[in-house]
């Protein structure tokens, strides 16, 4: 599932939030130069749309996430803030501008996501392919990883996003599977997204594999444990765990917020079963700087040791 307004509005909902809630404001040198091309590149960001509350951390070092295939969702998850409906045609040059965009910006590492494209007989997993063939053209240092819907759980869909050999890739599993039904739109399932997940860890091309969680849904530690089990059982490499904000009044309540000291216990939890890296704390998403500077080391390992520079 791809998830681009799965970050919430952290604005939204501004009463009864706890301190270590509170947003810290954009400043800085390079997140201004990021946010002015950023405008005159006309780039659809997650970052701004969904608010998100690291987008000071995140651009002033170098990393961004970047939405295809426009802003209309063909799902109604009942977190997310996107617009539902019948999206617009795709713009076949999109991949190539976002290309050319990511190496102006002169990012370090883009992370490329979408809404869900049911309509689109592949769900849109060649212009993720054609995305991620012109940004490792145009910025073969950028590490590229794409954050993608289940493709409604079709294996040759997963095959033309995996064999453009993105650097990393995320599926976002969102709860736990009791909560699956009332949170996500009824055409996502626990078990399907596992089974894309454990479908791409599977595949030839051996690409590191990303999930994230949202709590304060509701979901039980028990619960917890079992999903970071199940992600474990597919493969996953990396996990991020944040609290769930609610972007409006129509969107599902928060049930609680998970204290920081939760989010250390469940960080070491997940770190017992395998995951080679966990980000965990409440303003933690599924994009985060923290676990996207560790897989660019990873990267940078892997070049390497294949006696590629670095630099
Ligand atoms: S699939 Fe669900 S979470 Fe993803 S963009 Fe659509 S409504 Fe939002």
């Amino acid at each position: 599932m791809a998830t681009p307004n799965r970050l919430p509005n952290p604005t939204a909902t501004s009463t009864g939030k706890p301190d270590w809630l509170k947003v810290r404001l954009p400043r800085g040198e390079a997140y201004e130069r990021v946010k002015h091309l950023v405008k005159e590149l006309k780039l659809a960001t997650v970052c701004e749309e969904a608010r998100c509350p690291n987008v000071a951390e995140c651009w002033g070092g170098g990393t961004a996430t970047v939405m295809l295939m426009g802003e209309v969702c063909t799902r109604a998850c009942r977190f997310c803030h996107v617009k539902v409906g019948a999206p617009p045609p795709l713009d076949p040059q999109e991949p190539e501008n976002l290309a050319k965009a990511v190496k102006e910006l002169g990012l370090e590492y883009i992370v490329v996501t979408s809404v869900n494209r049911d309509d689109r007989p592949d769900g849109g997993a060649s212009h993720f392919a054609h995305a991620i063939r012109a940004l490792k053209r145009e910025s073969p240092k950028t590490t590229v990883e794409v954050l993608i819907p289940d493709f409604q759980g079709v294996e040759a869909s997963l095959a033309i996003v995996a064999e453009a050999r993105p650097h990393v890739v995320a599926h976002n599993i969102e709860t736990v599977e009791r909560l699956t039904p009332s949170v996500r739109d009824r055409r996502a399932s626990y078990r399907q997204s596992l089974d894309v997940l454990r479908s791409l860890k599977d595949r030839p091309e051996r690409l590191y594999t990303k999930s994230s969680v949202m709590v304060g849904l509701g979901e039980t530690e028990d619960e917890l444990l079992e999903t970071f089990k199940d992600l474990r059982s597919a493969g996953v490499d990396v996990l991020t765990l944040g609290q769930y904000l609610q972007p409006s009044q129509y969107h599902l309540r928060v049930e609680r917020f998970v204290t920081p000291a939760e989010f250390a216990r469940y960080q070491q939890l997940a770190m017992t079963l395998g995951f080679l890296y966990v980000a965990s704390g409440p303003l933690v998403r599924s994009s985060y700087r923290a676990a996207e500077f560790f897989m660019k080391g990873l990267m940078e390992q892997d070049r390497t040791a294949r006696g590629e520079s670095v630099a």
